[in-house]
C-alpha cells in the first residue's frame, strides 16, 4: 500500500522493547536527517532497558555505564517513552498501525533453550534466565525461589551468562552488598551454603563461548578458586583451527596456566569441566539429587567444526541444584511472524517477512536478539539497528508502507492508553523512579535499591512519598 504525499508528513514510529536494540534504533531514527521521524519506545515494564536494566551482571556497573548514552537518547526531539504498556495486552497491533506509519520489534529473546534431558523439570532445575532475573529484581522473577541450602551446584554451559551466575553463586556477598543486587537475592546469598560450582562445558576450552575478561574474572575471586583438571584442557587435533583464532587462544592459554594451580586453598571452588555432557537429572522425592554427565570427546562435523561425541563414560555429580544457561530463545507474539524453530521473527535484514509466504511485512520491522537471535554483546546492536533503520527511510522515501495511518497524531496514542485506564510510564516519570532507587541505594550503602514490583514502582510515583 502506498500512502501518498507521506513526504509532507512526519514518519511516525513505534519502537517496542526498550533494551539496547531499541535504544539503537530509536537513536538511528532520530538521527538521521532523510525523513522527519518521531518515535514512541515502548516497553511492557515501567522500567527502560532491558536487559542492562535485568541482565546485565550487578558486580558488572561499568557496562551498566551505557546507561548514560540511553539517556542521552531520550532527550532527542521526537522521542517519548511508554512505560508499563504490554504490546497484546495493553495494546494490539492494529491499535499501533491506526497511530504509526512503522512498527519495530526490539523485544530480545525472553526466554530459555531448554537442555532435553530426563528430570529436567524436577525441583531444584532451574534457568539460568530465571536466577538471572532473580537477582537483577526483574518483577517476573521476583518470586522465584532456589535452594541455596545445598553444597554442590551445577551450571551447564559455558557462556557468559553461565559465567555472571557462577559469579554470583561464588562471590563474597559483601561485595555484591554495594552493588544494584536485588535486596531479596542479597540475603538469601548471604545465608548460600554452596560450596561447590561445577560449570559444565560440552566441548574444550578452543570452543568455549566466554570472553577471555569472563573466565579470568572466575579465577580471581577473593573467596573461590577456579580448578581446572589439567588432563580436560590438553589441546587435541580436532581443536587446533579454533586455537587459531586469537580470542580461543587467550582463553586456552589460561585455563592451562590455572590447571597448574591445582586445589587452591579458598573456601569455595569452581569446577571447570569440559567435554561434559549432561545426560540427566537425577531426583529424590521430585528434587534434584545429582546429574549424570557423559564424558565426550570432539569430533569434525561435515563443516569441519569442532563437535562433541559421547563415550559411554559416565560420572554422577552430587548436586542439588542445576542452572542450564545453554542459550537465550525469543518468544512470539500475538500476531506477529514468528520462526519457532530458530526462537526469532523471520526477516530478511530487519524487514519482517511472513512465516509461510516469506513476503515482506511492509511496515514491519525487526532488530536486536529478535532479529538475530539470543548472541552478541550490547555493542552489536549499534551496526545492526542503524542498518535495519537505513532499510525503513529507504522504504518511508519509496512510500512502501503496509497500511493507512487512520490517527497519525501524537496525542492520539496517550487517548487511546486513558481511555484503555492504563498508566504509562514516561521518560520523566521513569526518572524519578530513577531518583527514588538511588536514593534507597545511598542510603543502605550500595549503588542502587531497585524496586521488584510493579505494583511498587507505579505506587512510589503517584504518592508524592514514595514507598520506603
Ligand atoms: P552462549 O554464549 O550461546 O553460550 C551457550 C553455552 O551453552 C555454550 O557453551 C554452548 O555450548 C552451551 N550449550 C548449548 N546447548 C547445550 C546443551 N544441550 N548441553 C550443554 N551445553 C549446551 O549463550 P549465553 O551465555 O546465554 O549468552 C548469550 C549472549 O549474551 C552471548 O553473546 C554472550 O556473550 C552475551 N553475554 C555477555 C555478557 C558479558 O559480556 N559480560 C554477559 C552475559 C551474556 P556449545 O558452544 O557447544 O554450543
Amino acid at each position: 500500500m502506498v500512502q501518498e504525499n507521506f513526504s509532507q508528513n512526519i514518519l511516525r514510529v513505534a519502537v517496542i522493547g526498550s533494551g539496547p536494540s531499541g535504544f539503537k534504533a530509536a537513536e538511528a531514527l532520530l538521527m538521521q536527517t532523510e525523513v522527519p521521524v518521531q518515535v514512541d519506545l515502548f516497553d511492557r515494564l515501567p522500567t527502560p532497558y532491558g536487559l542492562v536494566r535485568g541482565g546485565v551482571a550487578p558486580d558488572h556497573q561499568k557496562i551498566k555505564g551505557v546507561i548514560a548514552v540511553y539517556e542521552k537518547i531520550a532527550q532527542l526531539p521526537g522521542f517519548r517513552f511508554f512505560g508499563n504498556v504490554k504490546l497484546g495486552e495493553t495494546i494490539q497491533i492494529e491499535d499501533l498501525k491506526a497511530r504509526y506509519h512503522q512498527i519495530v520489534y526490539a523485544v530480545g529473546a525472553e526466554s530459555d533453550r531448554k537442555m532435553g534431558i530426563p528430570g529436567e523439570d524436577s525441583m531444584g532445575s532451574h534457568s539460568a534466565t530465571a536466577f538471572v532475573g532473580w537477582y537483577n529484581g526483574h518483577p517476573d522473577f521476583r518470586e522465584e525461589k532456589f535452594d541455596l541450602s545445598v553444597e554442590s551446584v551445577a551450571v551447564v554451559g559455558i557462556g557468559n551468562v553461565a559465567m555472571d551466575v557462577s559469579r554470583i553463586l561464588a562471590e563474597d556477598a559483601d561485595i555484591l552488598a554495594k552493588t544494584d543486587i536485588a535486596d531479596y537475592a542479597l540475603e538469601a546469598l548471604r545465608k548460600s551454603r554452596v560450596k561447590t560450582i561445577y560449570l559444565l562445558g560440552r566441548r574444550g576450552p578452543s570452543q568455549a563461548a566466554y570472553s577471555p575478561a569472563e573466565i579470568k574474572e572466575i579465577g580471581s575471586l577473593s573467596v573461590a578458586d577456579l580448578v581446572v583438571d589439567s588432563r580436560e584442557v590438553e589441546l587435541d587435533e580436532v581443536s587446533r583451527a579454533d586455537y587459531a583464532d586469537p580470542e580461543n587462544k587467550k582463553n586456552v592459554d589460561y585455563v592451562q596456566e590455572r590447571a597448574k594451580f591445582g586445589e587452591g586453598t579458598k573456601s569455595k571452588k569452581v569446577r571447570l569441566r569440559f567435554c561434559a555432557s549432561p545426560v540427566e537429572i537425577i531426583s529424590e522425592n521430585g528434587r534434584v539429587a545429582a546429574l549424570k554427565i557423559e564424558k565426550n570427546v570432539l569430533v569434525s562435523d561435515e563443516n569441519g567444526k569442532a563437535k562433541a561425541k559421547g563415550t559411554g563414560q559416565f560420572e554422577t555429580l552430587p548436586v542439588g541444584l542445576v542452572f542450564r544457561s545453554v542459550g537465550y530463545r525469543g518468544i512470539p507474539l500475538m500476531g506477529v511472524p514468528f520462526d519457532s524453530r530458530a526462537g526469532k521473527i523471520p526477516n530478511e535484514e530487519g524487514r519482517v517477512v511472513a512465516s509461510d509466504s516469506k513476503k515482506v511485512c511492509a511496515g514491519e520491522y525487526v532488530v536486536g536478539w529478535a532479529k538475530r537471535g539470543p548472541s552478541g554483546l550490547i555493542g552489536t546492536n549499534r551496526a545492526d539497528s542503524v542498518s535495519v533503520v537505513k532499510n525503513m527511510i529507504v522504504d518511508a522515501k519509496a512510500g512502501k508502507f503496509g497500511w493507512d495511518v487512520a490517527h497519525p497524531e501524537p496525542h492520539s496514542i496517550e487517548d487511546f492508553l486513558k481511555r484503555a485506564h492504563s498508566r504509562p510510564v514516561s521518560f520523566a516519570d521513569w526518572k524519578k523512579i530513577d531518583q527514588m532507587e538511588l536514593e534507597g541505594g545511598r542510603r543502605k550503602g550500595k549503588i542502587r535499591e531497585k524496586f521488584s514490583r510493579v505494583a511498587d514502582m507505579l505506587g512510589a510515583l503517584d504518592s508524592p512519598a514514595g514507598v520506603s
